[in-house]
């Protein structure tokens, strides 16, 4: 069994539909699979069909929160779509996006740079981001990439900086769990690096009521790996895995090229705890 249980298609800001990304996925020897587009749930059963049962497709999610005045991202696995309280939740979140994407065209507005609306309603995305709205400054030919729009634009200290209004880490955590799914916390490496850093954001975590975390991530160096390990255990926290795929040209990341588990966290495996024994 390979396991990837955090990758996008451009149902949200990845580059692929989700049909090219499965067969991606089950070309790299993939097994089970879980699209965690941003605040977003789409039924996926109909592909798996199409690919003859030869990869399982996990239902989740990937929700946006504010925790201690930071953007945290809590993905969902497991959970069932059609629960009352996550459809109202994804609904708020969905709603906060387009007011975000509002704010962003606003501002772009003001500064004379216009058709940020329309450029992103042309594309398949269900739920504007601001991958879709650093696209559209680099067509705009402000900046050479994506990485330099947000530097110079949408980021913290970007111009055109809008403020999100996330749901608080506990709700996206209760939500998740009573759509019968696990809470697990998204690539920690990205908010703290240090092992200390990394233990208060576990630990904060876990007494929020989180089930798991990401340990094995694509591009981690043997030490990060390691303090991912050590302070997962340490949380007693589910040990989890995900690429974050969202498209074939980043050649640092690709569907199913993830490090093992260190043998320290084996036992603590998501893929347990969810009932699959490889
Ligand atoms: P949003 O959910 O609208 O806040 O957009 C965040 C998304 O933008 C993340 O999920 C990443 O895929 C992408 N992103 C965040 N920071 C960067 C960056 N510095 N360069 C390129 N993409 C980024
Ligand atoms: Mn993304
Ligand atoms: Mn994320
Ligand atoms: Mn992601």
């Amino acid at each position: 069994m390979t396991f990837d249980l955090h990758c996008h298609s451009h149902l949200s800001d990845g580059a692929h539909s989700p049909e090219q990304v499965a067969l991606r996925a089950r070309a790299n020897g993939v097994t089970h699979l879980a699209f965690k587009e941003h605040d977003f749930m789409a039924d996926h059963s109909a592909l798996a069909q199409s690919l003859g049962g030869e990869l399982d497709i996990i239902p989740g999610v990937e929700i946006s929160t504010l925790h201690e005045g930071k953007e945290i991202h809590v993905v969902g696995l497991c959970l069932k779509a059609d629960n009352p309280a996550l459809v109202e939740l994804l609904a708020g979140q969905q709603a906060a996006r387009r007011a975000r994407l509002q704010e962003l065209d606003r501002m772009m507005s003001q500064a004379g740079i216009t058709g940020l609306l329309a450029y992103v309603s042309a594309l398949p995305t269900r739920v504007p981001s601001r991958t879709h709205a650093a696209d559209f400054i680099v067509s705009k030919r402000l900046c050479r990439d994506r990485g330099r729009a947000f530097q110079s634009y949408l980021g913290r200290r970007g111009k055109f900086y809008a403020k999100p209004a996330w749901c608080p880490i506990e709700i996206a955590i209760k939500t998740i769990q009573a759509a019968g799914g696990l809470a697990i916390l998204a690539h920690p490496h990205r908010y703290a690096t240090t092992q200390s850093g990394l233990r208060r954001l576990a630990g904060s975590f876990a007494e929020a009521g989180g089930d798991g975390m990401e340990v094995a991530c694509s591009n981690l160096d043997r030490g990060m790996l390691d303090r991912l390990a050590a302070v997962c255990m340490e949380a007693r926290l589910l040990a989890s895995c995900g690429s974050d795929f969202h498209s074939a040209s980043a050649s640092w990341m690709d569907l199913g090229r993830l490090p093992d588990l260190p043998q320290s966290c084996k036992k603590n495996a998501i893929w347990l705890a969810a009932g699959w024994h490889p």
